[in-house]
């Protein structure tokens, strides 16, 4: 397994930690999910809630794997979208 420790600006671009509303500390996770894949996911690094745990094709998944700038910016999507799923979810 590979980590890598993030710390972002304020920003806008990364859905708020459901669980303690931090958007600026991720520690982003590379491991692999079966022999030709990795899986890549952030994971908040206040309270270590993962909005893409237990949701289906949640993670982004990646041939390679590893925690460079591209599959960082993938994890922020899928983060992004989990986010988004889980909302909607709450709100039926
Ligand atoms: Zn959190």
């Amino acid at each position: 397994m590979t980590t890598r420790t993030l710390i972002f600006k304020e920003n806008n671009r990364i859905k708020k930690c459901l669980k303690c509303g931090n958007n600026i500390k991720f520690i982003a996770y590379s491991d692999y999910c079966s022999e030709d894949c990795c899986e890549v996911w952030l994971v908040c690094n206040v309270c270590n809630y993962e909005a893409t745990e237990n949701l289906v094709g949640g993670r982004f998944e990646d041939v390679w794997g590893g925690v460079d700038d591209d599959n960082v910016d993938m994890a922020i999507e899928c983060w992004n979208d989990a986010i988004d799923e889980k909302l909607k979810y709450e709100e039926n």
